[in-house]
């Protein structure tokens, strides 16, 4: 990776992990999750970058993938455990980072379990390490705790315009020998939960990506499919951004083009037991020295 390119994915690590922290402290009982979600894209596109997915806003049993729709109504209770998970990209470069905010005030460890994990993984990344031993520090300081982790979650490898790039790094020992290499970036994200630690696939989750270019005859999903491609390219998007910009009308071309298969929505990811789950996640640069592009700097 050239000094140019790496510093668009230190820079994009810096706007997402501020925007993270600032989303976090606007979390509160009675506020919606609306507000939260816009309030928080809205940093990262002040700050000179771009969402490289939508605020996944995900409570209590919900492991990942929710995000509102305009008109959602919903706001946060005096018990919830909220995962928030925020992305920025600079040409692409992303940063994927995640927190967890407990309103009740009663689950710290749940919390704690997560956040260890996270920070005790990496810790230890550099070239040459097997992702089993990352899966075996983020088990170990959640099992520390009493907690699960969730298998079937896993970060992630990532690419320029690619949130998700082939390489898994597991939440367990899974005795995978496969290597980290010099230059990759990687996305480390535990998830801790009271439950089994198995999420299942739920309800749609209003978040979406281009699967496909095949071409529509409508005139309305051609003009909604012309507009994702240019604007999100290959990477996710929340269906209330299209609203807004193309205005109601683009419903029916959405509805049209995931009949058709030239989107693909991402399913809720509940965990299977319905208990409560707590997230943390990084992104990382491998390299000798490694670098955390969203290090809390506070
Ligand atoms: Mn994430
Ligand atoms: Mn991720």
């Amino acid at each position: 990776m050239d000094k140019e390119t790496e510093e668009k994915w230190i820079g994009a690590g810096k706007i997402g992990s501020n925007a993270l922290l600032q989303g976090a402290k606007l979390i509160k009982a009675g506020v919606s999750l609306l507000e939260v979600a816009e309030k928080i894209e809205s940093i990262i596109i002040k700050a000179g970058a771009k969402p490289a997915f939508p605020c996944n806003i995900s409570i209590n049993d919900l492991a990942a993938h929710f995000t509102p729709n305009l008109n959602d109504k919903q706001v946060f209770n005096e018990n919830d455990v909220v995962k928030l998970d925020v992305g920025a990209q600079i040409d692409g470069c992303i940063c994927d980072n995640a927190i967890t905010v407990d309103l009740s005030g009663k689950n710290n460890d749940l919390v704690k379990a997560s956040r260890d994990a996270v920070e005790n993984a990496v810790k230890i990344v550099k070239p040459g390490l097997e992702i089993r031993e990352i899966g075996k520090v983020i088990e170990e300081a959640i099992k520390s705790y009493g907690f699960n982790p969730i298998t079937n979650l896993c970060g992630h490898g990532i690419e320029e315009y690619t949130q998700h790039a082939g390489l898994m790094i597991p939440n367990y020992d899974n005795k995978s020998t496969i290597k980290l290499k010099e230059g990759q970036v990687i996305a480390i994200e535990p998830f801790a939960t009271s439950g089994e630690g198995h999420v299942t696939e739920g309800a749609p989750s209003n978040i979406y990506r281009l699967v496909n270019l095949k071409p529509v005859r409508d005139k309305n999903a051609r003009e909604v499919l012309g507009f994702i491609a240019e604007n999100y390219k290959t990477l996710p998007f929340a269906k209330r951004w299209v609203i807004k910009e193309l205005g109601a009308k683009a419903n029916f071309g959405f509805l049209f083009l995931e009949k058709q298969g030239n989107l693909s929505s991402y399913p809720q990811l509940p965990e299977r037991s319905k208990k409560l789950v707590s997230q943390a996640e990084h992104t990382v640069i491998v390299k000798k020295k490694s670098i955390v592009t969203s290090a809390w700097t506070d």
